[in-house]
């Protein structure tokens, strides 16, 4: 709470006031809000490579919407524009009542902190009849100081219950003592800057005293005085005069600046190799964080959250749907996801969960949709341009699964299982290998004796992960600072005391352990450790988790299918569907033009999600020649004749493309000779 109220206070006070305090002091207010090195040092979303336009493209056409509530305050957010006209609107008002009435027209673009000032204008209207805004202000100018009397009186009583609670000594009684006479002789209506001074006083007292609780007690102080100096504020003037037009333009322009709409980051942090777009994000002026760190955690304590984002969301939404942003359904749907992602479900948002977000959603799935107009991912036998290995299509698919539900013994599955080996994904051989060993020495064996084991070998498999992971905690523990160490140390403890035992009953609590490693592998501050190990502490775990998961089938399905193993060789089948991949993703706006299309197999079209495709061969080099496999067939499938003619330039496009996005890392060839 404490640096998160004193910058919003302090605003252009500060520059002026700073002479006195010295380094340390420095360092004993402010030890929370040093910038810190990190990936995103050098500006952010202009460093993406191929995407920069497109960000810069995005910002400006989302900065231009209206009627946005701060995702955080839930204020309605101006632009600079709009403050500006709503002023001079202000201005040319003459009747305090025509105000008063004004003010209530517009409230909802006053900041909480100000929301009295509204309140204040009717009752001060009302109760001194006031005829012009003037003579309204002068009322509520003194009003203010009556207020911040009040709260200065709370800052004594807070001084005193201070020193009972935390047993000061003595002397510093005195100096609580001392402080109480100083804070009694201020007077608000004659002092310039009455925060400064409360600040100074409470400031130079707590540093003198010897009481371990002084950050605590200043804090608390400070926090009684905060609102009254904020709305005092308001009633500040630079010049002597409070009676002419300027000096309510100078009220006006600070009642609405502070919500004034500023695009900012999410997150700090964020994969560059993921889409800037949706790290983006509106927020008035009040709640932008002094220094870019996690939006929603600086925030985590403010009431209302989830509502105000919701509705943040839901006005982007109308604006997208009234047409005033382009192929941007992707944006609300996606800020749903890694809001939630980002703060462990504790705003948490279903895309169904109100009518607006229900129509985005269904806009963004058609635009998806509208896309998979791609001829190849029609043909069987096509092999996936990620993993190379052969997918099915739709029609296969229903074929597939009808042969599984006409099985009716484990034998039978198990022949199913041997007869289309080469359409199951090798990721999976280990159960089919197990399935059909099984059967083989034992032809009665039952369903659930193989799902049984099933579990275990899963079981057994993620633990062996956790321990090549705690082994290699171990190992790199010994090569890092004291406090990177101690990070790495806290994985080892929580890794062994809570997910080392893994249950063959129900899935790996995934989730809870790729938290653990956010908070400790990916909180190391080196960063050459992060960048080289850090994903490996998750990425073999997520695959054995995945894989694991088919093994737990929904009870609903499977009783639609008739039995547990069923759906899971079914899951398996699942996995190998032919798929359109955008290469560029769609929701990092993609190409919607068949160079930026591949067929990919279902299970490597969901891993990749919107990595970029550098970065996807980064993780995984095969993709290189598993494209040009890929490439192979759709060559031969063009000189059979077998594709529409448009589908010719596709090599060509596509390998272009493919070339550019991997900067030259993949280099895909080919020869087209005239139709056989
Ligand atoms: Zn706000
Ligand atoms: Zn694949």
């Amino acid at each position: 709470m404490f640096t998160k109220i004193i910058p919003n206070v302090v605003g252009n006070i500060q520059a002026v006031n700073n002479l006195r305090e010295s380094q340390d002091k420095d360092k004993f207010f402010n030890n929370e809000t040093k910038p810190k090195l990190t990936s995103n040092l050098g500006g952010g979303i202009f460093r993406i490579n191929f995407k920069g336009n497109e960000v810069v493209d995005f910002t400006n056409e989302l900065k231009n919407l209206e009627n946005i509530h701060c995702p955080i305050c839930g204020v309605k957010m101006l632009s600079q524009k709009s403050i500006q006209s709503l002023v001079t609107e202000g201005n040319r008002i003459v009747s305090a009542k025509s105000f008063v009435n004004w003010l209530e027209k517009n409230e909802e673009y006053v900041p909480e902190k100000y929301k009295k000032f509204v309140a204040s204008a009717k009752r001060n209207s009302q109760e001194f009849n006031t005829r012009d805004v003037e003579t309204l202000l002068s009322k509520m100018r003194e009003n203010s100081y009556i207020f911040t009397q009040n709260a200065l009186d709370d800052v004594k009583q807070t001084l005193v219950e201070m020193g009972e609670k935390y047993e000061v000594s003595d002397a510093d009684k005195v100096l609580l003592d001392e402080c109480f006479v100083l804070i009694d002789e201020i007077n608000p209506a004659r002092e310039k800057n009455v925060f400064h001074s409360v600040k100074q006083i409470v400031q130079e007292t707590v540093l003198s005293m010897e009481n371990e609780h002084v950050q605590e007690i200043y804090k608390t102080v400070m926090n009684k005085f905060v609102p009254a100096a904020q709305y005092q504020q308001l009633f500040v003037d630079s010049s002597a005069d409070h009676k002419n037009i300027a000096y309510r333009q100078q009220v006006l322009q600070k009642l609405f600046s502070g919500s004034y709409m500023c695009v900012d980051n999410i997150i700090n942090g964020y994969s560059d190799e993921k889409d800037w777009r949706i790290n983006t994000i509106l927020v008035c002026k009040d709640c932008k964080p002094p220094t870019v760190t996690h939006l929603f955690r600086y925030h985590k304590e403010r009431a209302n959250l989830q509502e105000n984002f919701t509705k943040y969301v839901e006005d982007v939404s109308s604006n997208i749907l009234d047409g005033k942003m382009k192929n941007a359904a992707f944006y609300p749907v996606s800020l749903l996801g890694l809001v939630s992602r980002i703060t462990g479900d504790n705003i948490s948002v279903s895309k169904y969960s109100t009518p607006i977000l229900k129509e985005i959603s269904k806009k963004h799935f058609d635009e998806m949709k509208a896309d998979i107009n791609f001829d190849i991912v029609n043909h069987r036998g096509v092999p996936c341009a990620s993993c190379g290995e052969i997918t099915i299509t739709h029609e296969q698919k229903l074929k597939l699964y009808d042969d599984i539900s006409k099985t009716s013994t484990t034998e039978e599955l198990s022949d199913f299982l041997k007869k289309n080996k080469n359409v199951i994904n090798s990721r999976y051989a280990s159960i089919v290998n197990y399935i059909n060993n099984a059967v083989q020495s034992n032809k009665n064996i039952t369903e659930n004796e193989i799902i049984s084991h099933l579990k275990e070998m899963a079981a057994e498999e993620i633990k062996k992960h956790l321990i090549e992971n705690l082994r290699m905690a171990q190992v790199l523990k010994s090569g890092l600072k004291p406090k990177d160490a101690a990070l790495l140390q806290q994985y080892i403890d929580n890794v062994n005391n809570q997910f080392l035992d893994v249950s063959t009953k129900r899935e790996f609590p995934y989730r809870a352990y790729s938290d653990l490693v956010k908070q400790t592998i990916f909180a190391v501050e080196d960063m050459g450790f992060r960048t080289r190990y850090g994903s490996d502490f998750k990425e073999s775990m997520r695959k054995s988790y995945v894989k694991q998961t088919i093994l737990f089938p929904l009870k609903s399905t499977e009783e639609k299918v008739g039995s547990p193993l069923k759906v899971i060789v079914q899951d398996m089948i699942k996995g190998s569907i032919a798929t359109v991949d955008h290469i560029v993703a769609k929701d990092r706006k993609g190409w919607n033009n068949m160079a930026n299309y591949a067929v990919m197999c279902k299970n490597c079209n969901n891993e990749k999600t919107n990595y970029s495709l550098l970065h996807w061969y980064d993780l995984h080099h095969s993709v290189a020649k598993n494209m040009q496999k890929y490439l192979n067939k759709v060559v031969d499938m063009i000189q059979k004749g077998e594709l529409p003619d448009e589908y010719e330039k596709y090599p060509y496009v596509f390998a272009r493309c493919v070339n550019t996005l991997t900067n030259g890392r993949i280099i895909l060839r080919f020869r087209l000779n005239e139709k056989k």
